[in-house]
């Protein structure tokens, strides 16, 4: 366990792009979505503390099938946030699986089926590019995610690298 580091905060930068945020994919859960299914994501901070986010899947007959992330926000609050997901059928009778964004923009649920969500730098909860209108490098602009508060405390090269190797 590490101390809340403060002084240490990650600058606020105005460009979130795709590459500054971190990015939980579907294959990430390739075999993780069965009922009473948990576990922990891990990876380790600038500064050497370990930082994690957990999941737990809910999956009943009648009900929705959810995964729940909680983590720790910026050292100071403990986020729990249920992940709706929704199958569609592939061939050889198999399915496949996608989360649906649960932000809320401007008083409408975004409820977009997604593959990937992010957490946008300076962001609270996870959600999908277009509510956090995250760009590719290559045509930088940002908006909407102001709104969705402060840091994460992460250093964005720690997320880069996460969000690369759980992207690949
Ligand atoms: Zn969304």
């Amino acid at each position: 366990m590490g101390g809340p580091g403060s002084g240490n905060r990650y600058r606020f930068n105005t460009k979130s792009t795709v590459e500054d945020s971190l990015a939980l994919g579907m294959p990430d859960f390739r075999g993780r979505i069965h009922p009473h299914s948990s576990g922990t994501f891990t990876w380790t901070r600038w500064n050497g503390n370990k930082s994690s986010i957990g999941y737990f899947v809910t999956w009943t007959d009648c009900g929705p099938t959810t995964v729940t992330l909680h983590y720790r926000w910026d050292d100071t609050e403990d986020v729990r946030i249920p992940i709706r997901l929704q199958s569609t059928p592939t061939n050889f009778n198999g399915e496949r699986w996608w989360f649906t964004c649960p932000l809320i923009v401007g008083g409408v649920a975004c409820n977009r089926r997604v593959g990937k969500l992010y957490l946008a730098p300076g962001a609270r909860y996870f959600g999908c590019r277009k509510c956090y209108g995250l760009t590719y490098r290559s045509c930088q602009e940002a908006h909407q995610y102001e709104r969705f508060g402060r840091l994460l405390g992460v250093d964005s090269g720690v997320v880069r690298r996460l969000a690369r190797r759980m992207s690949g």
